[in-house]
C-alpha cells in the first residue's frame, strides 16, 4: 500500500506521461559493494537508490548529474544534521545516494504499478536499499491523472519523488538542484524518518469561528520551517523524539502504527474556577479539510460534548477519538475545546501530535484542564 505525504509549495505538483518500459539504454555502470543500512553507535548510514526520467538523463551528461547530485546530498546531510539545533539527535544521519548505479527510467513517475517507484524497487536489492529517490526533470503534463510529488511508502520502501508539476514547466528541463529542492527532500527524509506534516495541523484564526484564534504546531522542518535557511531550521523537539525512536528501522506503516502504539489510552478533562473543581460543559468542535479553501477549518457543530459534574470527565479510550478506523492513516486530526462555566467560555487546541507527544515522554493519560 501507498500512501503519500505531499510536499508544501514548492514540489507539490501534478504530472503524467506516456509509456511504461524500463530503458534498455542505460548506460552500464558498475555498481560499487553497498552494505545495508547500519547504526554504529554514532551515526546512521542510509544507502538511497536514486533513479532519473529518461528525458532527463538524455538532456546533460552522466558526469553532470553525478556532480550536482553529490553536492546536492551534501547539502541535505549537513541541513538534516544541522537542524538539531539543542544536540538532541542521539546519532549523526548519513545519507548516501548510489550515484554510480543511477536508474533511469522511461514512462510515468507517479506511484503505482506502472510508475518509477515500482519500476525501481524491482530492479534494486530490497536488502541494501529503503529509500528511493526518484527525480523527474521533464514534467510532461497532469492530462492523464493528477500525482504529486512528495514521500510515499511501499512495504518499508520509502519513495520520494522530487518533479515541478506547474503548467508553466511543462515538457521543459527543471532544474532539481537550487536550494529549494534540497530542503523539500530533507523534510521528505523527516517522513521516511516517520514525522507527519505538522504544517497539515494549522488552523487559521480566520478558519475558527468559534473563538476566532489561530492554532500553529511548533516550528519545524515538518511545519513552516520547511523552506528556511539552514541557519534559521530546526527539528521540532516532538520531531527529535521519533527521528531518535524510530534509529535505523524501516517498516510498513511507520508513521501511523508508531503513533497509534505511543499514543496516551485516556484523556483527563478538568475545569476549575479558582482553584476548586466546578460543574463545566466541554466541547470539542473537529477541524476538517476544507476542499475549496485547501486548509483545514473549525466546523461550528460539536463532535463530542462532556458534562463534567464534578469538575472532571475521563475519556476513556482517546484512540478512538482521533482514529477513525483501523485504517490508522485515517485520522481527526485537530479539535478546538471548548469549557463553559455560567456565561464564561475558555479554549484548547488538542490535537493528535500533542497526544503523541505526552505518549512519547511516557504518559498513558492526557490532561486537558481549564482554570477559570
Ligand atoms: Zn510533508
Amino acid at each position: 500500500m501507498i500512501k503519500l505525504l505531499l510536499l508544501p509549495a514548492i514540489l507539490l505538483l501534478f504530472f503524467s506521461c506516456a509509456s511504461s518500459t524500463l530503458n534498455e539504454h542505460a548506460p552500464e555502470i558498475k555498481k560499487p559493494m553497498y552494505a545495508p543500512d547500519y547504526d554504529n553507535g554514532d551515526s546512521i548510514f542510509i544507502n538511497v537508490k536514486i533513479a532519473i526520467d529518461e528525458k532527463g538523463w538524455n538532456s546533460k551528461t552522466p558526469e553532470y548529474f553525478k556532480a550536482e547530485l553529490k553536492k546536492q546530498w551534501d547539502q541535505i546531510n549537513f541541513r538534516f544534521n544541522n537542524s538539531d539545533k539543542k544536540k538532541q539527535l542521539k546519532r549523526k544521519y548519513r545519507f548516501n545516494p548510489d550515484i554510480d548505479d543511477i536508474v533511469v527510467y522511461s514512462g510515468c513517475s507517479y506511484w503505482g504499478e506502472n510508475g518509477a517507484n515500482t519500476k525501481v524497487i524491482n530492479k534494486m536489492d530490497k536488502n541494501i536499499f529503503k529509500l528511493v529517490v526518484v527525480y523527474d526533470f521533464f514534467y510532461e503534463g497532469a492530462e492523464a491523472g493528477e500525482y504529486g510529488g512528495g514521500c510515499g511508502n511501499d512495504d518499508g520502501i520509502g519513495t520520494i519523488l522530487v518533479i515541478n508539476a506547474s503548467d508553466g514547466m511543462k515538457n521543459k528541463y527543471n532544474d532539481h538542484f537550487g536550494v529549494y529542492t534540497y530542503r523539500a527532500i530533507t523534510h521528505e527524509l523527516g517522513h521516511f524518518r516517520g514525522l507527519i506534516d505538522l504544517y497539515a495541523e494549522v488552523i487559521e484564526a480566520e478558519n475558527n469561528p468559534v473563538s476566532h484564534e489561530k492554532f500553529m504546531p511548533p516550528h519545524c522542518l515538518m511545519n513552516d520551517f520547511c523552506y528556511t535557511p539552514d541557519a534559521e531550521s530546526y527539528w521540532s523537539d516532538y520531531a527529535i523524539k521519533i527521528i531518535n525512536k524510530v534509529g535505523n528501522q524501516k517498516k510498513a506503516d511507520l508513521i501511523d502504527r508508531m503513533m497509534y502504539e505511543d499514543f496516551p489510552d485516556k484523556m483527563l478533562v478538568s475545569v476549575k474556577k479558582d482553584g476548586n473543581p466546578v460543574a463545566a460543559t466541554v466541547k470539542l468542535f473537529p477541524a476538517e479539510y476544507d476542499e475549496k479553501k485547501w486548509s483545514s477549518v473549525i466546523r461550528e457543530v460539536p463532535f463530542n460534548t462532556y458534562q463534567l459534574t464534578d469538575g472532571t470527565y475521563n475519556v476513556a479510550d482517546l484512540r478512538k477519538l482521533f482514529f477513525v478506523s483501523e485504517s490508522l492513516w485515517n485520522r481527526r486530526h485537530v479539535f478546538l475545546a471548548e469549557a463553559t462555566v455560567g456565561t464564561e467560555k475558555k479554549y484548547q487546541w488538542i490535537s493528535d501530535y500533542l497526544m503523541h507527544d505526552c505518549g512519547l515522554d511516557g504518559k498513558k493519560i492526557y490532561e486537558l484542564s481549564f482554570s477559570f
